[in-house]
């Protein structure tokens, strides 16, 4: 970690949903290395969720793990119970937690839209209501939303998605004019084609197709999109609130 960010965070309360695995396992460990205390959400493996908790201890920092399925308003009420009892408050969300039920729009069924929006939208909109309570009174807080490119420029099969993705920047920008005063930053990551299980599934000539549109010429790892959530999280971040950023190896310039 570069020495400007190191001990940033140090004292502060993040909860990462979805923070078991892939892009928020890696958002969790940089947060804990650079200080912050961490609570891991999860809704399936908790093993995972353990394992990530145990690697975030190893900065020297607290670490719990919670279950929640951040599209239900009493998990996630629960969820924010147990994080003020166990760690004393929240300083960062990150919300990140999110499924794909990819299709065409003639297959997509009216279920598969809902469970996207669901779990994308409504989870970030229900947690981002308990954290703004807390922020508010303390008058500091961090929150970021992890959108995707495919809310900038549409996918083929995604439609659910990417209107999930979209709500989140609406969202995103509109909280951000509520809580500026309150010196809280609310603020979105688009990333591009990351490395993890999510992307694991898309057949080789997709993942092939996806590449030759990447400047960069590779995928982005999750570390990439951590480091870029650490920077929002941090103290040199502070102007900034309402943006979109890409991190993306400029596939949506
Ligand atoms: P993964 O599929 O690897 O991880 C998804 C995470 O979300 C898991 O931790 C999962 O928990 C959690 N989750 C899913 N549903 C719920 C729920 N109802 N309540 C709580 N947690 C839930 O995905 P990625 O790491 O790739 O993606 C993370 C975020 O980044 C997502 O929002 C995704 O849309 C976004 N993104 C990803 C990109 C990519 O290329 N990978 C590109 C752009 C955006 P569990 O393991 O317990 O099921």
């Amino acid at each position: 970690m570069s020495k400007l960010l190191s001990e940033t965070l140090k004292g502060r309360r993040a909860l990462v949903t979805g923070g078991n695995r892939g892009i928020g396992r890696a958002i969790a460990l940089q947060l804990a290395e650079a200080g912050a205390d961490i609570m891991i959400n999860f809704v399936g493996s908790e093993e995972e969720a353990e394992a990530t908790a145990a690697e975030c201890r190893a900065f020297g920092v607290q670490a719990v793990c919670c279950y929640a399925d951040i599209s239900k308003e009493e998990d996630v009420a629960k969820l924010f119970a147990e994080m003020v009892q166990q760690l004393g408050g929240v300083d960062i969300l990150v919300n990140n937690a999110g499924i794909t039920r990819d299709a065409l729009l003639l297959r997509l069924s009216a279920d598969d839209f809902d469970a996207v929006l669901s779990t994308n939208l409504r989870g970030a909109f229900l947690c981002m209501k308990q954290a703004s309570k807390l922020m508010m009174k303390q008058r500091f807080g961090r929150i970021i939303n992890i959108s995707s490119v495919v809310a900038l420029r549409g996918n083929a099969g995604q439609v659910n998605y990417a209107a999930s993705k979209a709500g989140i920047i609406g969202m995103t920008k509109s909280l951000a004019r509520e809580l500026a005063s309150r010196n809280v930053t609310v603020n979105a990551l688009a990333p591009g084609f990351i490395e993890t299980a999510m992307t694991a599934e898309l057949p080789e000539a997709v993942r092939a197709k996806m590449l030759e549109g990447i400047p960069a010429g590779r995928m982005g790892q999750p570390e990439d999109v951590a480091a870029a959530a650490l920077f929002l999280a941090s103290p040199q971040a502070a102007y900034i609130t309402g943006q979109v950023l890409r991190v993306d190896g400029g596939m949506a310039m």
